[in-house]
């Protein structure tokens, strides 16, 4: 299992600091129960925009195999996220930067746990069921 990767998002950021790492899904505490095999490649990336404004910029990819919730068999998947995350301090904030154009915040505190991060948006990226397309599902004894 992958440790938790806490930092402080705010000194994260302004000090231009990153994260990466390549590890199988099984490492991961919450994609294990999504993913049964494959290795995903994750690197966050801490930055401040000629605003002001600090961003976290999310990079995950990956070949995985998932599991069919029609057949129940396994499926390829390719993850391929690619994110970029303002921190907000407050309510007020993210919904400031949640408007503007092509823009996402997240409400971060003192400690953010870049693996967490990682896996809420991967699982957020995810389709609401995942199987194979229509008619695609291999049949047993079929063909
Ligand atoms: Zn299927």
């Amino acid at each position: 299992m992958l440790p938790p990767v806490e930092v402080d998002p705010w000194r994260f950021c302004r000090d231009g600091q990153s994260w990466e790492t390549r590890s199988e899904v099984a490492a991961f505490p919450r994609l294990a129960h999504e993913f049964t095999q494959g290795t995903l490649f994750c690197r966050v990336v801490g930055r401040v925009d000629q605003r002001g404004s600090l961003s976290l910029q999310l990079t995950v990819s990956g070949d995985v195999q998932l599991t069919c919730q029609r057949c129940l068999g396994s499926m390829p998947y390719k993850v391929d996220v690619e994110r970029t995350l303002y921190l907000a301090r407050n309510e007020a904030e993210m919904e400031r930067l949640d408007a503007l154009p092509d823009s996402d915040a997240i409400q971060a505190g003192e400690i953010l746990n870049l693996v967490d991060l990682v896996e809420d948006e991967v699982l957020l990226s995810l389709p609401l069921a995942t199987m194979h397309a229509e008619g695609e599902c291999p049949v047993p004894g079929a063909q």
